[in-house]
């Protein structure tokens, strides 16, 4: 049996959509666009909706749009995926990774207070995993310092926190479309924002520069991008956002049975989630696997499950531990001991919406074998 760790669910309606884009004469900046905008903005509330070829490129522009440059300090979590970094690199800035909280795996709000310098611009926290980061710390520790507060949502549609949904939190927020996230465009990203003035930048710098209104084509008023989602891209997006409720739901049942039949595995902690939390949109399953079991053994039962035709993913090693974050820019061992405590003990297990019982059964079997042979 082969497993993989994600796998686009793509419907023949969604398909035909697609194709019926292709029939016509807007295949960039056209009507898809527009509605995809008007959904993200319906869903989460927000005034603004901008869409991005990737939720890199939208991270990116955000930075840009705050005015985030070299020598600015942004605070940031290390239990991420890479991007949510690099996008201050790609400025110049400089991030100051807080330790996160051993139960969310998010961004610690209490560290991020002491981190602050007269250098700091922002705060740049991330709803990992579908988990919301603590909003309402962030927000008050944003205000009281004067920062910007920035949202990594990427892995959080239809995600709420308190009530009110990610992607509304801070002065802009990112969702993303990749393959394996909630919502699939093929590549793409969205930002989201009550700020004009940010909305104007980033869809102006997305757009080689451009006027946002009516400025003629070959006429470049800033730096610009191509950051822009092709319409093909947009029509998968939107097709798929009518089925997210359902999406989210499949989700949290095939997570529910997880849970279930990993429990009998003593060696490992289910995932975790905050009662605060309400409501919660699954990007990916993690377990976290017991202490004797960290680093090379988790590394062993990673390439035992793959002989097995089981993906199982290392989500998330530090982003301060990366060959590059070391090599160039100096970071070392110790100085997020929580983060690399986790990053040593969590895997993800296969998890896609149309993932079977039969599959799971499977999985959990295997691990159970593998982590008998090997502890
Ligand atoms: C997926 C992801 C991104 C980047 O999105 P892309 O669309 O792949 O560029 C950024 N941050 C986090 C936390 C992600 O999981």
């Amino acid at each position: 049996m082969e497993i993989p760790l994600a796998k686009p669910d793509i419907r023949e309606r969604e398909i035909k959509e697609v194709v019926k884009v292709l029939k016509t004469s807007y295949l960039s900046l056209g009507p898809k666009l527009k509605e995809l905008e008007k959904k993200l903005t319906d869903f989460t509330g927000r005034k603004y909706a901008i869409a991005a070829n990737s939720g890199t490129s939208a991270l990116h522009l955000i930075i840009q749009a705050l005015g985030i440059k070299d020598g600015d300090e942004v605070i940031t979590t290390p239990f991420s995926f890479i991007a949510s970094t690099n996008c201050l690199l790609y400025e110049r800035a400089k991030p100051v990774f807080a330790d996160i909280k051993s139960d969310t795996f998010n961004i610690n709000p209490e560290l991020v207070e002491k981190l602050i310098t007269s250098k700091t611009k922002a705060i740049l926290a991330v709803d990992v995993f579908g988990q919301s980061a603590d909003w309402q710390e962030l927000e008050k520790i944003a205000k009281k310092h004067k920062l910007f507060l920035i949202e990594d949502s990427a892995e959080a549609l239809g995600s709420e926190y308190k009530g009110r949904r990610c992607g509304s939190f801070g002065d802009a927020a990112i969702f993303s479309f990749y393959p394996n996230k909630q919502i699939i465009a093929g590549e793409g990203g969205i930002i989201l924002t009550n700020n004009k003035n940010i909305s104007d930048l980033c869809r102006s710098m997305a757009n080689q520069g451009r006027k946002t209104e009516d400025g003629k084509w070959l006429e470049h008023i800033r730096l610009g991008y191509n950051y822009r989602l092709d319409e093909l891209s947009c029509a998968l997006a939107v097709a798929q956002f009518g089925r997210l409720e359902r999406i989210i739901k499949k989700r949290e049942a095939i997570a529910r049975i997880y849970n279930k039949k990993l429990s009998e595995i003593s060696e490992l902690e289910t995932p975790v989630f905050s009662k605060n939390r309400i409501k919660l949109s699954r990007f990916v399953y993690v377990v976290k696997l017991a202490r004797n079991l960290a680093g090379k053994k988790k590394d062993k039962i990673i390439s035992e499950m793959a002989k097995k035709g089981i993906q199982c993913g290392n989500y998330f090693y530090p982003i301060h531990l990366q060959p590059f974050y070391k090599k160039e820019l100096g970071f070392k061992k110790g100085i997020c001991p929580v983060a690399e405590n986790i990053g040593e003990r969590t895997l993800a297990l296969p998890f896609f919406n149309n993932l079977t019982e039969k599959e799971i059964d499977f999985v959990v079997k295997s691990l159970k074998e593998i982590i008998n042979k090997i502890k």
